[in-house]
């Protein structure tokens, strides 16, 4: 049963109960139509509690649902049944009322919630509007800006705010209890959300949240649209605006995007650890030493800090102990200044991270985390040293971004123990990690790492070793198209207007500058040797760091940064053209969308080779990868949904296109060749992989 019904004296208490979150699915739905049916008839009951089981009150429509055509009983008929059943209905919430669960909350006359209560109208995240008079009635609750700025966000808030807000009544310990007490002539005088006149129009309300949808929901439809019905409910009547959200939820929830972004919620909710590492026991950590206490060893100490794993960091020497030192007070600091640790335990928590010169005093520990710098020798020469300093069973990982595991565990006896652990920066604030499998990793190892990331709420995705893994690896393909593409008939500007209409939150030049362009001439560098004498090879970048021009850090690179906002330099764009002369490139014109489709159809391409040497296991690991990781839209599903979207046989024209400009830059991947000709899909690689 998945909605139950007690009555107590004149009180009923209807509970959902479908562990475990409840969401709300067609059995659910069923449930409460028949019972509300019942009560409104039922003489002897003058008030009803609709509530959750467990801890939570209904945390939105059941994503088993979710791709098929909507199931009867319909959730708004449900709604109306609740507001027509003639007797005060209390919702007394703890947990999550999300979505379809905070739409049952509004048809309530009044709403209670726990400080636990986490409630909110998310749908515009999975690509929809709420579809059951959420932006109607809670307009009416609210007032339009408030509700606006909430729905096309899809904000979801804690009790506390909701209470402000006016999104619940009260917040109380037991609202089931409270409930019961409430008077009932005050309940009866509520009226229900849609019978009460609709809000004050305001304009300027609705103006600003479609500026802020256009910088922070750009290129997606699902925020605008909600936005749009929020303003309808200041001048239409509520059964007209209410036809007008039904059709609008059930045209978008058939959109692209809702498919891109429903495949992510599921490709998200997929990523934990794999099959065969169900059954291997990680090793439980307690304390971890972290080499390096730079940009990264700095917050990966912090974020393994915050989970309560005692921390040792090591450096080289005492004037690089002190830096490290001021790194890791520097987050605490920033963590305090924006409210999200007390002073006070900012303090007692740092107070349990030590700074350590060499490896003669390394506590016991069972993991090592190293980020020192990018050198084969110096990464050695570490794995050597943590093998003789920590217990023999430790597990020890690099952070390395494209070096070789296998080389690195080489310098160990047990490379059972050596896996990678790929954090991006900021470490405590990026979702994802790269669990890099190597050679001779063992389970024991891999199974430590998704435990680990479990821990520090990560997104984990397994990457085989090649040059930069996963992501760097497509990194470094967009980079090189980048490059061509611009030195070909474009400018680096052009190419980051490009690549942020396309949804990035920026182009690649603009994400080099903030990075700095000395790692990856560095890793250009390391490379030069392997290169191919064949391949197009793009000097622009070489020369900027060469002058001296390492991004935003020395206020140069791509761009200028003199006023602190990023110029377009015109010494930049002589130096396309002067190396474009002297290749001797006639330079041809390109649009936007033939900017993005070039580097969009180059990291497919790389993607799919990826597949096929093993170095991903599924399509959507690499999805997850790049929305996590690297800035690509969520709202696109990831990369290898792209191609599933743009048809894998026009990925494949394309890339051919391509091919017969340059076949040394572009050969289409075979298992691309081999999916086409088969009439395959990236689907069916995803099941087989499974
Ligand atoms: P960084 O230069 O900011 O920090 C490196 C730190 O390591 C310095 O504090 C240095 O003193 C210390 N160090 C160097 N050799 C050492 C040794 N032998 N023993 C102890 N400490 C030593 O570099 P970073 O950006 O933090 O990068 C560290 C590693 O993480 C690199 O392998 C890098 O490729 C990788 N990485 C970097 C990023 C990024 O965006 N910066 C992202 C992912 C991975």
């Amino acid at each position: 049963m998945s909605v139950l019904v007690e009555t107590k004296g004149d009180t009923a208490i209807v509970t959902m109960d479908s562990p475990p979150v409840n969401a709300i699915n067609r059995e659910t739905r069923k449930g409460l139509l028949e019972a509300f049916g019942n009560l409104a008839s039922d003489a002897s009951v003058d008030r009803i509690i609709l509530t959750g089981a467990g801890s939570a009150f209904a945390a939105g429509a059941d994503a088993r649902e979710f791709d098929l055509p909507p199931l009867e009983p319909h959730l708004p008929d449900v709604i109306n049944a609740i507001e027509t059943c003639g007797k005060p209905v209390i919702a007394a919430i703890d947990g999550p009322a999300l979505g379809g669960g905070y739409e049952l909350a509004l048809a309530c006359s009044y709403r209670l919630a726990t400080p636990m209560a986490v409630i909110g109208l998310p749908e515009v995240n999975l690509g929809v509007v709420p579809g059951a008079g959420g932006t109607q009635r809670l307009p009416r609750l609210i007032g339009i800006a408030k509700a606006v700025s909430l729905i096309s966000e899809g904000r979801t808030v804690k009790a506390r705010e909701a209470l402000e807000i006016g999104m619940v009544d009260d917040v109380v310990d037991d609202p089931v209890g409270f409930a019961r007490g409430l008077d009932l002539e005050m309940l009866g005088s509520v009226a229900p959300l849609s019978t009460r006149p609709g809000p004050d129009a305001d304009n300027a309300a609705i103006e600003k949240a479609r500026v802020s949808a256009a910088k922070r929901k750009r290129g997606q439809t699902a925020p605008s649209t909600a936005i749009d019905l929020v303003a309808v409910a200041a001048e239409k009547p509520f059964s007209d605006a209410l036809e007008d959200e039904r059709k609008a939820f059930l045209k978008l929830r058939q959109s692209d995007q809702a498919k891109a972004l429903r495949h992510l919620f599921f490709a998200d909710r997929a990523a934990r650890v794999p099959d065969d590492l169900k059954s291997v026991e990680p090793v439980k950590v307690t304390t971890a030493v972290v080499v390096g206490g730079g940009t990264m060893g700095a917050s990966i100490a912090y974020s393994l800090n915050a989970t309560g794993i005692r921390v040792t960091v090591v450096e080289m020497n005492d004037e690089a102990r002190s830096r490290a030192q001021a790194n890791v007070s520097k987050l605490f600091d920033d963590a305090v200044k924006r409210g999200l640790l007390e002073a006070q335990v900012a303090e007692e928590r740092q107070a349990g991270i030590n700074f350590n010169v060499g490896y003669d005093d390394l506590p016991p520990a069972e993991l090592a985390i190293e980020a020192a710098f990018e050198d084969m020798a110096v990464k050695k020469d570490i794995f050597t040293k943590l093998n003789a300093g920590l217990p023999a069973d430790a597990i020890l990982a690099s952070n390395t971004s494209y070096l070789d595991i296998n080389a690195i565990a080489a310098a160990v006896p047990a490379p059972e123990r050596v896996l990678g652990l790929h954090f991006f920066s900021p470490a405590h604030i990026m979702k994802l990690l790269e669990v890099v499998r190597a050679d001779r990793t063992g389970p024991a190892a891999l199974a430590t790492g998704f435990e680990l990331a479990r821990r520090l709420r990560k997104v984990p995705v397994l990457a085989g070793v090649c040059d930069g893994f996963i992501g760097n690896r497509i990194l470094a393909r967009y980079r090189e198209i980048a490059d061509i593409t611009m030195i070909d008939g474009s400018t680096p500007s052009e190419i980051d207007a490009a690549m942020v209409e396309f949804g990035y939150p920026m182009g690649p030049y603009m994400a080099q500058d903030l990075a700095g362009l000395d790692i990856a001439y560095a890793n250009r560098k390391r490379l030069a040797p392997t290169r191919d004498p064949n391949r197009r090879y793009v000097t622009v970048a070489d020369r900027l760091v060469e002058a001296g021009r390492l991004g935003r850090k020395t206020g140069r690179g791509w761009y200028q940064y003199e006023g602190g906002a990023a110029a377009v330099d015109p010494a930049v764009e002589a130096i396309v053209m002067e190396e474009a002369d002297r290749a001797g490139i006639g330079r041809k014109s390109y649009d936007r969308s033939e900017i993005a489709a070039r580097l969009v159809t180059a990291m497919i391409n790389e993607g799919f080779d990826i597949l096929q040497e093993g170095i991903a296991a599924t399509p959507s690991d690499i999805d997850l990868v790049l929305v996590h990781g690297y800035g690509y839209p969520r709202w696109r599903g990831g990369l290898m949904h792209t191609a599933d979207a743009i048809g894998l046989d026009e990925v494949l024209a394309q890339v051919r296109r391509y091919a017969a400009e340059d076949p040394v830059l572009w050969s289409p991947s075979p298992l691309l060749e081999r999916l086409v000709k088969d009439g395959g899909s990236l689907r069916d690689l995803h099941a087989a992989k499974k």
